[in-house]
């Protein structure tokens, strides 16, 4: 079968990475997860600026120093920053709303999609994040756009922090989750956006393995048709 780029876009907390995850493992394609680029990238302005880490100048010239790669570990891909796995760093509420702030920054944004359309090169790549399908790979061969209600997805979010060991309050985890909602489809650059020839994959209702199922039922037709 040919090998084909997958762009899957969609709001937080729906199960794009669990999706891109599973279908890469499906397709023994490469994953690669684009928030954790923003994440880190907040993480890492953080680390050097404390409360200036979204001051635009400031930033700017911090992104020389910032080097974001992926390794395997036995606990699966995890991502490095300057060669420090920060994994387990960047996946708190906090470095998520930092990164969902820095990345509406121009510059930001150019920096991480140059490396990002560097790594799907070779296709066979899932990728996930926001601006995939619009931005980052306007030709890929598919295009999933996922998304679940706000209540859905704050709930997901909730539990799964919890399950962290973390004591989330579920009306904070819902009012984060449409924050971000709205920074993501309002920013001027790069806005979160259904692409028009996207599937749309409403998983509110759907159980992952009738998720699956579906997804990969649409891979395989887009595959044997490219
Ligand atoms: O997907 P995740 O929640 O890890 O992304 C963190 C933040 O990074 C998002 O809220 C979004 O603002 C930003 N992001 C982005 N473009 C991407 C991936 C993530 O703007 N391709």
């Amino acid at each position: 079968m040919k090998s084909i780029i997958v762009a899957i876009d969609g709001y937080s907390s729906c199960g794009k990475s669990t999706v891109a995850k599973a279908l890469a493992k499906y397709a023994g394609y490469t994953y690669v997860d684009t928030g954790a680029m923003y994440r880190a990238t907040a993480l890492y302005a953080f680390r050097r600026l404390g409360d200036e880490a979204l001051n635009r100048e400031a930033v700017l010239t911090l992104l020389p120093d910032i080097h974001i790669d992926f390794v395997q570990t036995s606990e699966g891909q995890h991502v490095t920053l300057n060669g420090e796995d920060v994994e387990s760093l960047i996946r708190t509420l906090e470095v998520g709303n930092m990164a969902s702030q820095i990345s509406t920054i121009k510059e930001v944004r150019a920096f991480l999609v140059a490396q990002q359309q560097a790594m799907g090169d070779k296709k066979g790549i899932v990728m996930d994040g926001r601006d995939i399908g619009t931005v980052v790979f306007p030709n890929a061969e598919l295009k999933l756009f996922l998304t679940a209600s706000p209540e859905v997805r704050a709930e997901r979010r909730y539990l799964e922090l919890k399950a962290k060991g973390e004591s989330p309050i579920l009306e904070e985890v819902l009012a984060d989750v449409n924050d971000r909602d709205y920074r993501d489809t309002h920013r001027a650059e790069s806005p979160l956006r259904q692409a028009d020839d996207a599937v749309v994959v409403d998983n509110s209702h759907m159980t992952r393995e009738e998720q699956m199922d579906y997804i990969i039922g649409v891979f395989r037709e887009r595959c044997a048709t490219v």
